[in-house]
């Protein structure tokens, strides 16, 4: 009887709806991949964010090394970018170091050392993230509680994971890696269903590049319209 309700208990957790994260709201929009490889690709993308005013709701996952060689501080147009974004209310967030491999699956010292290296890179702009994604969401045992002991909360692709231990299912879906055009309106009805069904935190992750085709530029100027508009119909943070 007890092994029945612990299943069932157990279950439930892990299947059970995505949770409502107060401290994102019901909607926000996750950029992978930001490194000086992609900036004409990012300056669209966050246009397009500006001018649904979403830069509050939007978090920058930046590479601070991307390939191991492109050092991010060496490159002032894109420093300048993204410190220009943070004063608009972007967030400036970590994704990994380098980006090569899996490579936050890692033992604890590797991890602390590319962690420390990361957070070095994003001080020069005076940005201290809050937020982790794992390149490749590909992260071992030791390398997640490195992060948690920093204080990191590690946003997964089915979890996010607390430094208090604690862990949630979480929503989160990327509708435009490379969109061929005939699956635009599928993919449109596919997320405003899901973000108007979802009681939890809808988190939209996108990779510049991979969103930036046209079906892809339609689907976020569509999309993001509906979020911006819920908003402001309703005079709160919010999906409908
Ligand atoms: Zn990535």
């Amino acid at each position: 009887m007890f092994a029945v309700l612990f299943l069932v208990l157990l279950s439930s957790s892990s299947l059970g709806s995505p949770a409502y994260l107060p401290a994102f709201g019901r909607f926000a929009i996750l950029i992978h991949d930001v490194s000086p490889a992609y900036l004409p690709q990012l300056e669209e993308i966050t246009a397009l964010i500006d001018e649904y005013g979403l830069q509050n709701e939007t978090y920058l996952f930046v590479i601070p090394d991307h390939g191991g060689k492109m050092p991010m501080w060496k490159y002032k147009a894109f420093m300048d970018f993204i410190e220009g974004l943070k004063r608009e209310g972007y967030h400036v967030e970590l994704h990994g170091y380098t980006h090569v491999g899996d490579e936050f699956d890692c033992n604890a010292s590797t991890a602390g050392r590319k962690l420390e290296l990361g957070l070095d890179a994003l001080a020069v702009i005076n940005a201290t993230p809050e937020y982790f994604i794992a390149p490749r969401y590909s992260l071992s045992k030791p390398a997640l509680g490195v992060l948690l002991d920093h204080n990191i909360t590690v946003i997964g692709e089915d979890f996010i994971y607390f430094p208090n231990g604690t862990a949630e299912p979480i929503y989160n879906r990327e509708y435009t890696w490379y969109l061929p055009e005939p699956l635009l309106d599928y993919q449109l009805a596919s997320a405003r269903a899901s973000s108007a069904f979802t009681r939890g935190t809808f988190f939209l992750s996108l990779h510049p590049g991979a969103a930036n085709n046209e079906a892809g530029v339609e689907f976020l100027k569509a999309f993001l319209r509906s979020v911006a508009g819920c908003e402001n119909r309703d005079g709160r943070r919010g999906l409908g």
